[in-house]
């Protein structure tokens, strides 16, 4: 069943949406050579705690980070390390919050230092692309694979591989919800969208093929040709008209 949120509820989670922005703004301007996957950890920490909230990550089936940072081949869930960014990586970093009850999921793929290929920047701003399209179809009466749909025909339009695996989701109680919003699917089918649903739309595209596979880590999850990937995701509600970006 996908949950409608009331008013109340949809101010606590854009309340929780505004620190996962900030947080995100934070670290992109902090992402630079030289600096380590923890340190950027470390920031996102220092905000989380200024702010009175709760990473809805650290400990999520035992996940040991307070955010996810996935570096060139790595898709999604990359634990915070020691791990120097360089010129040429493109970075993803995932961050997830809970405030008051409330949750709020946003991820941002950015290029580090000024020599990244522009076959890495071409991926960074298709998959932003994507999200951008998949949120113009998150409108009241559309259905829920409409946003799929519009995610997929983008990425592959481009060649792109478009994961399978991991997929978006409901939030807002919890961090995981009904429905899940894959990022591949047929127009016109579905659940209908109505006002109040709130999700968290966040297409993992991949530069080759779609597959991946997870490291000895338990987490990591890369591509299996070991080719670029790259993740955009937004928190957003279904309103009567446009979607409303919460994140
Ligand atoms: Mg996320
Ligand atoms: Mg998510």
């Amino acid at each position: 069943m996908i949950d409608i949120k009331s008013e109340n509820e949809l101010k606590l989670i854009s309340e929780v949406g505004k620190i996962v922005k900030l947080i995100l703004e934070e670290l992109k301007a902090g992402a630079r050579p030289g600096v380590t996957t923890a340190d950027l950890e470390q920031k996102a920490v220092e905000i989380i705690k200024k702010s009175k909230a709760r990473s809805a990550f650290q400990g999520y089936r035992g996940f040991p980070g307070a955010i996810c940072t996935s570096l060139n081949e790595q898709v999604v869930h990359g634990i915070p390390g020691n791990t120097r960014l360089s010129p040429g990586d493109i970075l993803s970093i995932d961050v997830g919050v809970e405030k008051n009850g409330y949750y709020a999921d946003s991820a941002i793929t950015i290029p580090i230092g000024d020599k990244v290929s522009g076959n890495a920047l071409s991926l960074i701003e298709v998959t932003e692309k994507a999200l951008r399209l998949g949120i113009e179809k998150a409108v009241e009466g559309n259905r829920l694979f409409d946003i799929s749909n519009a995610i997929q025909e983008l990425a592959e339009s481009h060649g792109y591989g478009v994961v399978r695996e991991f997929v978006g989701h409901g939030i807002g109680k919890s961090l995981h919800e009904d429905p899940e919003v894959p990022n591949f699917g047929r127009q016109n089918t579905g659940p209908r969208l109505k006002s109040g649903m709130v999700l968290a739309i966040e297409p993992m595209i991949n530069e080759g093929g779609y597959e991946v596979e997870v490291l000895s880590d338990g987490w990591t999850a890369v591509t299996k040709d070991r080719l670029l990937s790259a993740h955009f995701e937004h928190t957003i509600v279904i309103t009567g008209g446009e979607a409303s970006i919460l994140t």
